[in-house]
């Protein structure tokens, strides 16, 4: 494991799923690591766990953003990595999708992405060092699942972002990566059933479900000193599901 001793990490949506196994893994690397996430009860469980810290967080309201990366600050004098998860996926086919619909997830998964980033970025640059990783999704742009136009589309609008942020801030010691998961076993997937997850388990060739740790192994070489060469880059964590089918030799 690469060592993240000493640094101070914030995880939105890190109260569940692949925030949560993102959390776990840095904590096994030595980072102190924050909750920011809208379930308190859940927040609070896992921030018990990893003897870390949880703050109430809607990462669509700016002014709690800024509160929440201020006060971490404060508290811990730094925030170096800051893991940018939390989002949402409802399925919708498009012909009943509403506006309410899509600005739902656009505001959530980008907007929200945006103002954690920017609060965050804002202090990193005053550090000159800070490492951000951004849970995208291979729906983004290599995939497509039926009835998540809407979520496709914000996870390929967090990817654009990250280009640019990562441009904007190289100079600064800050690098702005992205994960791209394939299907990761939590909560969604387990709700829908048996049928449904062995269907998605059925198009990865390693022939099982990733687990939120593997996607939290990732982020945690993309959090570390020795990845700041690596910057404005997507890692795809799938199993092999999108490489193209070739037939048996
Ligand atoms: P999840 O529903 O299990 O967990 C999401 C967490 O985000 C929850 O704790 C929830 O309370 C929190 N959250 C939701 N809205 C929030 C808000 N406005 N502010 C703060 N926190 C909020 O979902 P998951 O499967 O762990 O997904 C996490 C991330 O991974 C998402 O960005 C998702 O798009 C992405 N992803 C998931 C998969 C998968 O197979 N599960 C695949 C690719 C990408």
């Amino acid at each position: 494991m690469f060592d993240l001793a000493g640094e101070v990490a914030l995880v939105t949506g890190g109260a569940k799923g692949i925030g949560k196994g993102i959390a776990k893994a840095l904590k096994q690397a030595g980072a102190k690591v924050i909750i920011g996430d809208i379930d308190k009860e859940k927040g609070e469980m896992t921030a018990n766990e990893l003897d870390g810290d949880f703050y109430y967080l809607d990462v669509i309201n700016k002014e709690q953003v800024q509160y929440v990366v201020q006060s971490i600050c404060e508290k811990y004098g730094k925030l170096s990595i800051l893991c940018s998860n939390a989002g949402i996926f409802p399925q919708v086919t498009i012909e009943n999708m509403t506006e309410e619909d899509w600005d739902k997830v656009q505001n959530i998964n980008v907007k929200g992405a945006f103002l954690v980033i920017q609060a965050t970025l804002k202090h990193m640059k005053k550090q000159n060092y800070g490492r951000i990783v951004l849970t995208s999704s291979i729906t983004g742009d290599i995939t497509g699942y039926p009835g998540w136009a809407h979520y496709g589309a914000s996870k390929a609008a967090q990817l654009g972002f990250m280009r640019t942020a990562a441009l904007e801030y190289a100079k600064y010691g800050i690098t702005i990566n992205a994960i791209q998961p394939g299907n990761i076993l939590t909560d969604g997937l387990i709700e829908a059933g048996e049928e449904y997850m062995n269907k998605m388990k059925s198009v990865i060739p390693v022939n099982v479900l990733g687990k939120p740790e593997d996607i939290g192994y990732t982020a945690v070489f993309l959090a570390s000193r020795e990845a700041g060469f690596i910057t404005g880059q997507r890692i795809v964590v799938d199993g092999g599901q999108i490489l193209p089918e070739t037939p048996d030799f």
